[in-house]
């Protein structure tokens, strides 16, 4: 195991009906700005009981956050920060609404074009404001980590940023305010989560047990419990485990002491930039065949995998290790995301593009050993198409 230095400063508020709590965790002479998406959340009443909890406060709201959120949008949202001198934000969506927050927060206090937060991986980035989060899919993780994923629609680019300063100070996790997803988002939460366990379990190995079955048992938990939550939308407890799960999955615990790779994300951030995919769809593109790609790296981890989550124990260990790899793929479908580039109406001649920008933007060397060159991408999406 390597060395590590763990601090999570967001507080969970778990459970149906703890909306009503921000009441009393956003400060009362505080001045609100509520943030949310393209309007879910005035269809299914979480505006409302959002907007309950902080009476006698002063709000402001900005509504409109795209799914991979432009800085084009959030500039926007800068600008109003600002003028009415907003001093508390507060994130009421998925990982996008969050992500946005997370740039609107640092690029409120920043004496510079927001995107340079991008550009240098945020080390401009002195503080924040503080930041709250309503989650209503779980998928990203961002409720509860530092990481946020910025697109700039002008040049076709998405970029992801990490700054302790915009940890949430806390996030209310109500599993009801799930039951209104659309199943192409509970299958794209389902897929994401499921990747970022494997960016961080998939590795060499690290000798690091606990951090190993934590990622088996969020791994057991996603295959259990996501077709469960496409079958019966309503059902309270497996949408409360999806939503820890897809919490602890990122939010720093199972990738302590222990390589990462990120290379199927990164892949991902420019098939979402060119093409306009689902962040998830991405990742069931990229990931199954990057394992088959990386097979002789990741021989041991994929074996420990077969036996532990797919119950594959015994055979030949070659068979064994495509066997887990073609279960995932057709745990990804069963979730209703496709898993070639074909699915998505995309044929071989979207690669070169990829690999481009990829070079482009320096990611070269990927991967937790850094073999993940520009072949071995190329080799990966040549595998999905
Ligand atoms: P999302 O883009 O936040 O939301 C997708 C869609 O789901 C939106 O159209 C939204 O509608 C709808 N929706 C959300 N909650 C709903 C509910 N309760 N009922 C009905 N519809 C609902 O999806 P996401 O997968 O959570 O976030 C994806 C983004 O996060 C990507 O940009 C990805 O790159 C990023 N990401 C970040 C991290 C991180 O660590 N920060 C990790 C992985 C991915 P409305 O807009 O109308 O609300
Ligand atoms: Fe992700």
């Amino acid at each position: 195991m390597h060395n590590f230095d763990f601090h999570n400063p967001t507080r969970i508020l778990f459970g149906d009906g703890q909306i009503e709590r921000i009441g009393k965790l956003v400060p009362s002479e505080a001045r609100v700005l509520v943030l949310y998406g393209g309007g879910s959340i005035r269809a299914n009443g979480t505006f409302d009981a959002v907007m309950a909890a902080l009476a006698g406060r002063t709000v402001f709201e900005f509504g409109g956050i795209e799914p991979n959120p432009t800085v084009e949008t959030l500039s926007e949202a800068i600008a109003l920060v600002r003028r009415e001198r907003v001093d508390f934000l507060l994130a009421v969506g998925g990982g996008s609404v969050i992500d946005g927050t997370k740039f609107v927060a640092a690029g409120a206090l920043l004496d510079a074009d927001p995107w340079t937060i991008l550009e240098q991986h945020a080390k401009n980035v002195r503080a924040a404001l503080p930041i709250g989060v309503v989650l209503t899919l779980p998928a990203t993780g961002s409720e509860m980590n530092a990481a946020a994923v910025i697109t700039r629609k002008r040049t076709q680019e998405k970029f992801a940023f990490v700054s302790r300063t915009v940890y949430p100070q806390f996030a209310v996790l109500d599993p009801t305010r799930t039951y209104t997803l659309p199943a192409r988002q509970v299958g794209n939460g389902v897929v994401d989560a499921f990747v970022h366990v494997m960016e961080q379990y998939m590795t060499v190995p690290a000798q690091a047990k606990v951090q190993d079955r934590f990622a088996e048992g969020l791994l057991l938990t996603l295959v259990e419990d996501g077709p469960r939550a496409l079958a019966a939308p309503e059902n309270y407890d497996v949408r409360a485990n999806l939503m820890w799960t897809a919490t602890l999955a990122l939010n720093g615990l199972i990738g302590t002491g222990v390589p990462q790779d990120w290379s199927t994300h990164t892949i991902g951030h420019e098939l979402t930039a060119l093409y306009g995919l689902d962040h998830a769809q991405t990742l069931a593109i990229v990931l199954p065949s990057m394992l088959r790609v990386r097979r002789a790296a990741k021989r041991e981890k994929l074996l420990q995998y077969a036996a532990r989550v797919w119950d594959l124990r015994t055979g030949d260990e070659d068979a064994r290790i495509e066997a887990a790899i073609g279960r995932t793929e057709d745990f990804f479908r069963a979730m209703g995301v496709g898993t070639k580039l074909s699915d998505y109406g995309l044929g071989r001649d979207a690669i070169p593009a990829v690999i481009a920008a990829l070079e482009a933007h320096g990611m070269t060397r990927m991967g937790e050993t850094g073999e993940v060159t520009l072949d071995v991408a190329r080799a990966a999406l040549e595998g999905a198409a």
